[in-house]
């Protein structure tokens, strides 16, 4: 039987709290995403018997395939692997090669098997068992008969996986991806085109006639922290012509955002900027003072970041800016440290102290304190100097503290990215 939808169920009142952040859930929804299953709901429940039964029995009137993460561990409060059999009207049974399993998994660990483990030995009747390579709780899989009136015959697929997101993950890649593979008829395509430098709301509004006439493919805005970017996706059906519809909608979003795109794909703006200094065989170091060390730390993240990044400097006082950078005292005193031309001296400073191609500097007013009339928390200024010349940025950042340093730190990136593309 084909699947064409599926909700994603995640079990555990830890969820429901905010304690654990609900990874498992966008780990899943990705992958339904590519494998062409269109999920529309996805459900966090306690560890409660009845309302867990309660909505396996709602998702499952409305999904071909149910997915449910936690609550497969040997305590009393692990209740997914009953409720769920019970709703399909199955009995547990005990199955000998999943305890040889976990006994194995415990002798290996060199730790005592506690008498509890046992109940993880307990599944559905003719289920296909998912083997935990990473840990003890099996997965499940089977089938529970849900006939409506157009569809007498009709089949829901549960799989059951266990909660810690590396134990799911792998059994999930593993076991179940190749199965569902199999039972998928729709493809779905997606792109993602990331911008900056315009807010999610101004540029949702420049493209309001896209997204308001979307049907195939749908055009959806997300916001980051200091950029936005949508996700188009195209569905395709299985035997369907593969005509690409989204290539004329980027067509579209490059017309009327040029330059703000920095990519369409996967990139972060700051792989995007060493991507191009490694295109250009450029090198480049950072002068940083309200950022403080963040752009380079950031920017280390890149493996093979040596091939372009050769050091920084972090000038967080006067005194610093002036011995080390060589910024003058006149700047300093007259027009002080958060300036246009404070900036160009730090970039250009640097360059020379470091002798790269490309200096980046970085110099503003994180907050909460410090401002004053004339500067006001959030005015940054960035300079770019390499050997065609300095160019000064003035922005004027929102929100607290972090943020500002935050969104300084991207558009240190973008000035890379606009320099050299
Ligand atoms: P165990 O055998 O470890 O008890 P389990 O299948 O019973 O596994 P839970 O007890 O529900 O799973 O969760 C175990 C841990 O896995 C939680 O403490 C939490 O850290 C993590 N976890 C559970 N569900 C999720 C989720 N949806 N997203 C991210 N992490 C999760």
């Amino acid at each position: 039987m084909l699947i064409k939808t599926a909700e994603i169920i995640c079990v555990g009142t830890e969820l429901l709290m905010g304690q654990t952040l609900n990874t498992n859930s966008q780990f899943l929804a990705k992958e339904m995403v590519s494998l062409g299953i269109a999920s529309y709901h996805q459900v966090v429940v306690g560890d409660n018997h009845e309302r867990l039964a309660e909505q396996i029995k709602e998702s499952a009137s409305r999904a071909d395939l149910i997915i449910l993460t936690g609550g497969l561990g040997p305590t009393t409060d692990d209740i997914t692997m009953g409720v769920a059999a019970d709703v399909a009207g199955k009995e547990l049974v005990f199955d000998e090669e999943s305890f040889k399993n976990i006994t194995e998994y415990f002798r290996k660990m060199c730790r005592n098997m506690p008498k509890n483990n046992r109940k993880q030995a307990m599944l559905p009747e003719g289920c296909t068992i998912l083997k935990n390579n990473n840990g003890t709780a099996p997965g499940a899989m089977f089938e529970y008969s849900c006939p409506t009136d157009e569809d007498p015959d009709r089949v829901v697929h549960f799989v059951l996986l266990p909660g810690p997101p590396s134990e799911m993950s792998l059994m999930f890649t593993e076991q179940v991806r190749p199965l569902l593979e199999k039972m998928s008829d729709t493809k779905f395509v997606t792109k993602f085109v990331h911008l900056f430098g315009i807010g999610e709301s101004d540029a949702a509004d420049r493209i309001s006639d896209l997204i308001d006439n979307q049907t195939n493919p749908t055009i959806a805005p997300y916001a980051m922290t200091g950029e936005c970017y949508f996700r188009i996706t195209q569905r395709i059906e299985k035997g369907e012509e593969e005509k690409d519809l989204i290539t004329p909608i980027i067509d579209t979003m490059r017309e009327r955002f040029g330059q703000c795109i920095y990519e369409v794909g996967d990139r972060p703006l700051k792989q995007v900027a060493y991507d191009l200094l490694l295109e250009k065989g450029k090198t480049v170091c950072f002068a940083e003072s309200c950022t403080a060390g963040m752009v380079s730390s950031e920017f280390v993240d890149i493996p093979g970041a040596s091939q372009v990044f050769m050091g920084s400097v972090v000038t967080y006082g006067n005194k610093v800016k002036s011995n080390l950078l060589g910024v003058s005292t006149d700047v300093l005193d007259n027009l002080g440290a958060v300036s246009r031309e404070c900036a160009q001296e730090m970039a250009e400073g640097a360059r020379k102290l470091l002798g790269t191609d490309i200096a980046v500097s970085i110099t503003g007013i994180a907050g909460p304190t410090g401002e004053s009339a004339a500067k006001p928390v959030g005015l940054v200024y960035l300079a770019i100097s390499d050997e065609n010349g300095t160019e000064v940025k003035e922005v004027h950042l929102s929100g607290n503290r972090m943020r500002v340093r935050r969104v300084a730190v991207l558009h240190a990136f973008n000035m890379i990215r606009m320099r050299l593309s």
